[in-house]
């Protein structure tokens, strides 16, 4: 079957009915009558469309106080697929997923000093090759894919223009999306990172309620993504590292974007990893037991966990700037929902809760209040999976 013809063909209608089964499905023909308006001929129509297209499927009925069970329609988990992948400074994933969002393959590579653009391509189509193997998949299967990656970059044009912090050379204005696309021999969408770290998180079940969602990921940068009423606001020049240059005191630290006193200078892993060795320099004592130059931000959290007190001093004022920046990004765009991952998050229990505590201080007054998320449901996976399904997304408008 090919799958193309298939897509094209479908009517708007013929796609509303799937956009809502991929959001809300399973769903009875009265629910999606309910978020569609449309008549129910024409459901019925949309429904044969979509089951022969096997885009669908039925799957058995509903539970009922009596009289006859209504029938359930759900997303096919099992006739086509989608490949996401995430390409970031310290590591690279190649995820293969179902219509449904269930991650059926995830592989990752550490990018090496020596991981120029045309060597990370020739690495993730090992990967996804590997992957394809593995599930038993025929390439034709594979709907598309989308990479999620380091801004700034031209999503049109699917170009990486300039990143920071990248090991390698050779990340100047490369055409990322034409290489990845001659290499899997499919189609491809980009965005940075952040954007399809939030979509991934929308189009979660955990979070299907929710059209307002911030997204902070608190690594070696700083990036966060940001989704208003069901659509990603971008920043001008696409890059996702806005938030971490925003300037909480002119007097601060130089930051290598120009400034000084962004929120990077204080909170990112560099800037905590550099404040604690500053402090060892001057002579406070530390349980670590490594040369200076080697502690990383995972010996001084341990270090934290265990009750050291400088170790919890340098987590809590980071935590702390960070804090200053989100209440203020909190008050501008004024999130339902705000997920808070990467490294520093995930791994600092001290880190995560002094975050949430000075935005709850600070914010969340007058009934006013914000689910906060560790971590979100993809976990590492939601730059990848996001990606993937943008794929999707984009076809279905
Ligand atoms: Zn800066």
């Amino acid at each position: 079957m090919d799958y193309y013809a298939n897509m094209e063909a479908l009517t708007d209608d013929n796609k509303n009915v799937f956009v809502k089964i991929l959001r809300f499905g399973p769903l009875t023909k009265k629910k999606i009558i309910e978020y569609t308006h449309m008549k129910l001929t024409t459901l019925n129509r949309s429904i044969q469309v979509l089951i022969h297209a096997k885009l669908i499927v039925e799957i058995g009925e509903q539970a009922s106080t009596g009289g006859r069970k209504p029938a359930l329609f759900d997303v096919n988990p099992m006739a086509y697929y989608l490949v996401g992948i995430d390409i970031s400074r310290t590591y690279s994933k190649v995820i293969i997923t179902n219509l449904k969002r269930e991650i059926l393959f995830d592989k990752e590579f550490e990018m090496k000093h020596d991981m120029t653009p045309y060597k990370t391509v020739e690495c993730i189509k090992k990967l996804y090759l590997r992957g394809l193997r593995s599930l038993g998949l025929k390439k034709e299967s594979i709907l598309g894919g989308g990479l999620g990656t380091i801004g700034p970059l031209d999503p049109r044009e699917g170009i990486i223009h300039k990143p920071n912090n990248f090991y390698a050379k050779g990340w100047t204005n490369v055409p990322i999306k034409n290489m990845l696309e001659k290499a899997l021999g499919i189609n491809m969408v980009i965005d940075n990172g952040a954007n399809t770290a939030v979509y991934g998180e929308y189009v979660s079940r955990s979070l299907i309620e929710y059209k307002n969602i911030v997204y902070v990921n608190c690594g070696i940068g700083i990036r966060t993504g940001v989704m208003a009423g069901g659509k990603i606001i971008s920043t001008i020049h696409n890059s996702n590292d806005a938030f971490g240059h925003m300037v909480v005191n002119f007097d601060g630290e130089p930051c290598y974007c120009g400034q000084y006193g962004c929120v990077e200078c204080y909170a990112s892993i560099l800037a905590i990893e550099k404040k604690y060795r500053s402090y060892l320099k001057l002579g406070r004592e530390t349980n670590i037991k490594k040369p200076i130059s080697q502690i990383t931000y995972g010996d001084i959290i341990r270090a934290g966990d265990h009750g050291e007190e400088l170790a919890q001093d340098v987590l809590a004022s980071a935590a702390r700037i960070l804090g200053i920046g989100l209440v203020n990004y909190v008050t501008l765009v004024n999130p339902e929902k705000i997920i808070l991952s990467g490294p520093m998050m995930n791994l600092s229990d001290i880190f995560y809760h002094m975050v949430i505590t000075y935005i709850e201080k600070s914010v969340l007054k007058d009934g006013h209040s914000i689910v906060f998320v560790r971590g979100g449901a993809y976990k590492d996976n939601a730059i990848a999976l996001g990606a993937a399904h943008m794929f999707l997304r984009d076809k279905l408008q």
